[in-house]
């Protein structure tokens, strides 16, 4: 199923995010997970892609089967810095012929080590570079990008990453998925902007329950998200305990989740880091809610 179709259904949808695995040796313990998190029936679940890395080609292996086996619709995630054309257009095909028919195209993450080569040569500089060329493949994909309600770590303003946004919007994204964030009066102010802007395609909120201790400073390292009070002293009360961490970070998201919900909110993406007892935890607080 095609996402902008699915998001097109005036429904409540929950879905899910899985990555692959970071070594061959883990493939089969990483897709045993995911397939546990397809058996919960989500909307949809999305499969990350490693940048540059080896094990990239799991991504489609696992989008592949939870889509073929479990019925779930899948969102398979591609990258584009510090590849070439030639491979980028060739992943394009696999995922055609894998019968991927949903792209989330981004543009990766800048590690020190890629900061410190030489960039003059290379084919992608933005995610809209790679929207163009997924557009310009002939393959009819719906494609989504990624958003950022703390602005992205590399802009100068919160001014101009909207403007790049809304060239992505405007290159062929259909739909939007979050960055991660932990107050959500952070996303409804996003969201005022971005429509202010002319970007009137679905947004997906992406949460993360947090759910032990360490987690947190490795998540807000790479997202610079802002932490609330509220969070901090939940952290503080009950990170040495991982059982009570776990049920207060399941229910921190499920109380994020239900205001996102009640608040017009049609489609929430839960980074479900391959948890499948904190993906049914929370899609089990919500079974009333969305049906
Ligand atoms: P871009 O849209 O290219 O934006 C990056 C920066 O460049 C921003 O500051 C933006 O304002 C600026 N910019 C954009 N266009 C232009 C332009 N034309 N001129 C000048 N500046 C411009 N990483 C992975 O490696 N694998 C994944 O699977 C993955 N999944 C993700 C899923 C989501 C929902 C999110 C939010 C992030 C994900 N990431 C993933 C991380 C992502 O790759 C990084 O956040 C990366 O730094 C930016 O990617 P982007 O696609 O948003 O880039």
């Amino acid at each position: 199923m095609r996402l902008d179709d699915l998001f097109n259904q005036n429904k409540m949808h929950l879905s899910f995010e899985v990555f692959p695995p970071k070594t061959d040796t883990a493939f089969e313990s990483v897709k045993r997970a995911t397939e546990e998190i397809a058996t919960l029936r989500p909307s949809f679940v999305s499969v990350t892609y490693g940048a540059g890395g080896g094990t990239s080609r799991y991504t489609l292996e696992i989008a592949k089967n939870i889509k073929k086996n479990y019925g779930v619709p899948t969102l398979a995630h591609l990258t584009c810095v510090s590849s070439t054309k030639d491979t980028v257009r060739e992943r394009i095909v696999q995922m055609h012929e894998a019968g991927i028919e949903n792209i989330m195209a981004l543009r990766g993450d800048l590690t020190p080590e890629l900061e410190a080569t030489d960039r003059s040569g290379w084919a992608y500089r933005h995610a809209v570079d790679l929207i163009h060329d997924i557009k310009e493949s002939g393959y009819d994909f719906c494609i989504g990008g990624a958003c950022y309600p703390e602005i992205h770590p590399e802009s100068a303003n919160q001014r101009d990453d909207i403007k790049y946004l809304k060239e992505k919007v405007d290159a062929g994204c259909s739909f939007l998925t979050t960055q991660m964030f932990f107050d959500n009066n952070l996303l409804y102010n996003f969201l005022y902007k971005i429509r202010e802007a002319g970007i009137t395609v679905p947004v997906i909120p992406g949460i993360m329950p947090i759910t032990n201790a360490n987690q947190i400073e490795r998540a807000i390292k790479l997202s610079g998200s802002f932490v609330p009070q509220r969070f901090k002293a939940l952290v503080d009360k009950f990170g040495h305990s991982p059982d009570a961490m776990k049920q207060a970070g399941i229910a921190y998201a499920t109380d994020q989740i239900i205001d996102l919900f009640a608040n017009g909110i049609l489609n929430v993406h839960v980074y479900s880091m391959n948890k499948p007892d904190v993906a049914a935890s929370i899609q089990g607080n919500l079974s009333s809610i969305i049906g």
